[in-house]
This record gives structure tokens, sequence and C-alpha cells, in this order.
């Protein structure tokens, strides 16, 4: 049977998953919102459709919407990218309801993930280490809620079982930091998620973002490709991400990698996951399961030779695959630096026309990326332009190729964070690997700031 795969998605994403389709031979239909008509990949694809005007809840939010485009091209499966319906359980309901296979894990499995208090229940019964903490139902009595304060010890992290993107959740340093930031989470969840569940953490301090990627056959197989380092962020963005994390504590390593693969088992996870993690002192602790495909997947593609893009359609539309952990070799390093368009120090967005850009290349030198000259940025959605990925054989190496690939790119016209990623190359404790969650925006953003 010949597929046809609607790309429910835009920018670099839609232009990864299209050139995907095209090497698999499998017809594709890319919606788009009225600003996106220049999108490059629409020039690709075989059929276009225009979703609703350029508010991203009226076009790519728009799941009756999303739904007709799918019927109106006869395509047969969705791909929602990372973002907008990714993973939201009740579009991929709503897919699998109107006959359309969702490319990913089913709406049960995002839904259960979704809801972080089930996600670590389900992470701490595969042998997934977490951070401590308490998840079940909080009293309202404040003395009981000190006495659960106490035993967890300050600083401790608040946080919303339906938080996400880095909302819902707040650091407590002392008791009375503590009783009130319960109030107000819980209120700011009611009214952002329409659930005021809330469970606590110890709060790590400075520890590095470590996540493992992992992929399911659905029917109880499952594999990982290894870790990434993604601790380079800036409000909890991340900006520059690797592959594979260097200086884990080896055991904990082997042990935590054998348990995301349980935990992908115990589900019959589809598709490709990341399991989230931070890192201090040795120790794993899980934070969440991303159902769905990640920015930074290209780091674990160019040290596996595992296209993740290919894979996630052929698993969804049957078609035939070998998932076998021994067939996954490492070789090398890879690091990616996210070129978005906004303001390199205040992190300001910074949309409008590129005037004039030039990609780079090279050996081991990767461009995922939908821009070109002459290319309006949009101001509705996300600011990414691009991500420029340099594979060589060791870490060190990778750094003086990736300086090499972002000396020659250029974009003009608006502003990006070239300079940033500039700076960060050339930065001694980003060098040596001795940078942790908030570097970026302490230790190394003072500096400029004294000046
Ligand atoms: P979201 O789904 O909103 O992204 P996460 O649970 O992934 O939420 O957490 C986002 C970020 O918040 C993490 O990358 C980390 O920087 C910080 N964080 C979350 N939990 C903790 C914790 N227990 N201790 C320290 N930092 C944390």
């Amino acid at each position: 049977m010949s597929h046809k795969v609607l790309i429910a998605n835009r920018g670099e994403i839609a232009l990864r998953a299209l050139r995907a389709c095209k090497e698999l031979d499998l017809k594709t239909v890319a919606v788009h919102s009225d600003a996106d008509i220049d999108l490059k990949h629409l020039r690709f694809a075989d059929e276009t459709v225009c979703i609703g005007p350029a508010s991203p809840l009226e076009s790519y939010l728009n799941v009756p919407s999303i739904l007709s485009a799918a019927e109106v091209t006869g395509a047969d499966a969705i791909y929602p990218g990372y973002g907008f319906l990714a993973e939201d359980h009740e579009f991929a309901e709503k897919c699998e309801v109107s006959g359309f296979k969702f490319i990913g894990p089913t709406a049960s499995v995002i839904k259960k993930m979704g809801d972080k208090i089930t996600a670590k229940t389900i992470a701490e019964k595969a042998g997934i280490p977490t951070v401590p903490g308490y998840k079940d139902v909080l009293p309202d009595d404040e003395s009981k809620l000190s006495k659960i304060a106490e035993k967890i010890g300050f600083p401790i992290m608040i946080k919303a079982s339906a938080g996400g993107g880095g909302r819902g959740m707040r650091v407590a340093r002392n008791i009375k930091e503590f009783l009130d930031g319960i109030n107000i989470t819980k209120q700011e969840a009611k009214n952002a998620f329409g659930n005021d569940t809330l469970y606590l953490e110890k709060y790590i301090e400075n520890p590095r973002h470590i996540e493992v990627q992992v992929f399911g056959d659905g029917k109880g197989g499952a594999i990982h490709l290894g870790t990434r380092d993604c601790s380079l962020q800036r409000r909890h963005q991340k900006i520059i991400e690797e592959a594979p994390a260097i200086d884990l504590d080896e055991s904990s390593l082997n042990s935590v990698l054998e348990a995301c693969v349980n935990l992908c088992k115990s589900i019959k996870y589809e598709g490709a996951g990341t399991i989230e993690f931070l890192y201090k002192d040795g120790s794993f602790f899980f934070i969440e399961m991303n159902t769905r495909i990640q920015v930074e997947h290209p780091v674990t593609e160019m040290i596996t030779m595992f296209d993740l893009v290919k894979a996630q359609l052929k698993v969804a539309l049957g078609l035939d695959i070998t998932l076998k952990q021994e067939n996954i070799t490492f070789k090398g390093h890879a690091m990616e630096c996210r070129i978005n368009a906004e303001d390199p120090f205040t992190f300001i967005p910074s949309p409008g026309l590129i005037t004039k850009m030039h990609p780079p290349g090279g050996f081991g030198v990767r461009f995922d990326s939908h821009i070109y000259s002459g290319y309006r940025v949009p101001p509705y959605y996300d600011s990414l332009l691009a991500k420029i990925i340099t594979a060589t054989n060791k870490r060190s190496s990778c750094i003086k190729r990736m300086k090499n690939a972002l000396d020659e790119f250029f974009v003009e016209g608006i502003k990006t964070n070239h300079p940033l990623h500039l700076l960060l190359m050339e930065d001694k404790t980003f060098c040596d690997n001795r940078h942790d969650i908030n570097y970026l925006e302490g230790t190394f953003m003072k500096q400029f700031n004294n000046d």
C-alpha cells in the first residue's frame, strides 16, 4: 500500500520530516498557515493545504482544520514533529478515531507520561532513579505540610503534575516560601492547566541535564540510542546539545540505560522518545519523558547513523525495520548549536526579513534549516532558525569544527544568537565540560554585565 503523510508542523522539523518521507517514497502533504506560504518544505511537498490564519491557535493547533486537510488529501498518517500538537493526547486520540495513524506513541501512553506524577510512578516501577520528594495528595493543614517539607529538606521544588514548558514550578528555600509557594503554584496550575494537583521534589542545585534517547516498536520491543548532554540552556530552553554526554559515572549510566529500555518495554512504547534526567555527583534523577522527537535528535543520529525520523515513519506505517540493541553502535562526538532569531544577550525575539544568509558546510557539518536569503521570519512562532550540527571523532575537535561552521555561517537583516555561540565555543568552562544548567545565565552572562 502506498502511504501519504500529512506533516502537521512548520519550519525546520517539517522540512526534516519531508526529507525522510521522500527517502521512503512516501507521498507528502504540507500544511501551513497564511503567514507561512514561503516555507521551504512547501516547495517540495506533493500537496499543500492552508489550514488557517497566522495565529497558531487557528492553524497549527487547529485540530478540525488539520483533520479536514488529511481527509481531503487522502492522507493516511499524520506526523506531529515537536511542539504544537506533538504531545497532545486528545489530538492523537482524534487522529486514531478519524482513521489516521498518529506517528508516535498511542494516545493513552502520551496521556500517562504527560501527567508528571503518573510518569514518575511508571519510571520508578521500571527501576529509574527519581528525585526524592512527595507525590501523594498534599494535606491542607500547614503543620502537616511543614513536616513533609522538613522531611524532604530545603530547597524544595513545588511542581504541578500537569505542568510543562517550564511553567508550573517554583523553588522554596524556607518554610514561608514553601507555604506561600504551595498556594500560588496551586492557583497558577489551576488557571494554566485546569488541574491543581501538586507534588514536591528536592531541588537539585546546579545539575547537568542529561537525557536518554529511546525508541520502541509499539509491541514491547525497545532500544536506547545513548545519551545527550543539554546543559547549556537559557530560560529552561536548550541552546547547545551534544552526544554522547561525557564524564558520567559509568555504572550509574549503565543501569539507567537499562531501566530506560525497561520503561519503554513496560508501556509498549512506540516510536522516538526521550527520558530526561538531572545529573549531579554521579547520580541520575528522572524529571520527565518526552513522547516525541526532540529538536536535538540530530546529534544522536550523527553518532549512531540511526535515522530517527525515518524509523518513526517506518514503525508507524508498519514498514520493515529491525530494532536490535546490538545493531546500535556509537562513534565519535556530535554537537548542535541552535540558531534563534533573537538578541544574543537579552534573548528578545527578532523576526523580520533575512536579506542574506549563507550556510556552513564541509566534512562532518550538517545544517538543518528552512531559512534562505529573502525569507521573512514571521513573528508568530518559535524563533528557531537553524541547527548547525558538527560531528567528529572527539569533543575537542567537534568544538573546533563548530567554530569553523559558525565562522562560515551568516544571517543578515535580523538579529540572531550566532555571536553567543561563537563566544561559547571559546569559553573555557564550556570547552572543559564543567558547565551546568545554570552556567549560561549565571557565571557566563555576568562577565559581560561587569564590562
Ligand atoms: P517542563 O516539562 O516544564 O520542561 P521539567 O520537569 O522538565 O518541566 O523541568 C524543567 C526544568 O526545571 C529542568 O530542566 C530543570 O532545569 C528544572 N528542574 C525541574 N525539576 C527540578 C529539581 N527537582 N531540581 C532542580 N531543578 C529542577
